[in-house]
């Protein structure tokens, strides 16, 4: 496996190649009592999880990370597999998937990540939580101009938040306005090929404060998006 991982340019260690198969084991391993992850099959889950999650590494400034709607854990864990000097928040509405994760943090010895069952949009509000990341990540959890309403309020200014994603053009057209409201400004829009897939990096910078009626609830942001 270290081969795939040589293959899209990252660098790996011995350690942390035996991180990401004990990774591996055990997200088989619940797999098959709760549904973590469509993808099972080995190299699949390597490059499609565990690749993809850190091929953006280089995008990742600051100290402070909080990761929304982490599932499985991608993208946050590979990247404190890789980062370890991430401060690790991860913020997950599925009691199951949170179960995984810490049992996966717990066989991995991973410091400084706490895992937290909730929703973001009610988490956003709270003060330990709002403006307080230098770091936000999501992968495949909304739509950009709703994704970006999860996210935006949990990052300080002048911190960064990375949407995951493949083709973008259209969301991001989309999500121009929720950027904009939220106190976001387009820093940077990365894409790269993943062995035959696009896989894109909307990297939005925190420029103001998100107003405090932001983000609102489930049902409004979703049925009436920015
Ligand atoms: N990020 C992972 C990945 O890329 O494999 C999981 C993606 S999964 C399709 C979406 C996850 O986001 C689910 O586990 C779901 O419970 C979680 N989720 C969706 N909306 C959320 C919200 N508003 N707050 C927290 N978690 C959320």
């Amino acid at each position: 496996m270290k081969k795939l991982f040589e293959k899209t340019g990252i660098e790996i260690n011995e350690k942390q190649l035996f991180c990401f198969e004990k990774y591996y084991e055990l997200l088989t391993e619940y797999n098959n009592k709760f549904n973590i992850t469509a993808i099972t099959e080995k190299k699949e889950v390597y490059i499609k999880n565990f690749i993809d999650s850190i091929i953006f590494s280089n995008l990742i400034t600051g100290k402070t990370h909080i990761d929304i709607g982490s599932g499985g854990g991608f993208p946050a864990i590979p990247l404190k597999i890789i980062k370890p000097e991430l401060k690790l928040t991860l913020l997950e509405a599925t009691g199951k998937k949170c179960e995984f994760l810490n049992a996966l943090i717990e066989s991995l010895n991973l410091t400084d990540v706490k895992v937290v069952n909730g929703r973001a949009e009610e988490y956003a509000n709270q003060r330990l939580f709002r403006e307080n990341f230098d770091i936000c990540t999501a992968r495949a959890v909304a739509r950009l101009n709703i994704l970006t309403e999860y996210c935006l309020p949990f990052v300080k200014v002048g911190g960064i938040f990375i949407a995951y994603k493949a083709q973008a053009e259209q969301e991001i057209q989309e999500a121009e306005n929720a950027i904009k409201t939220l106190g976001g400004k387009i820093k940077q829009i990365k894409t790269v090929d993943l062995m035959g897939n696009t896989r894109t990096a909307v990297v939005i910078e925190k420029v103001s404060k998100t107003e405090e009626k932001y983000p609102r609830t489930n049902a409004q942001i979703r049925k009436n998006p920015l």
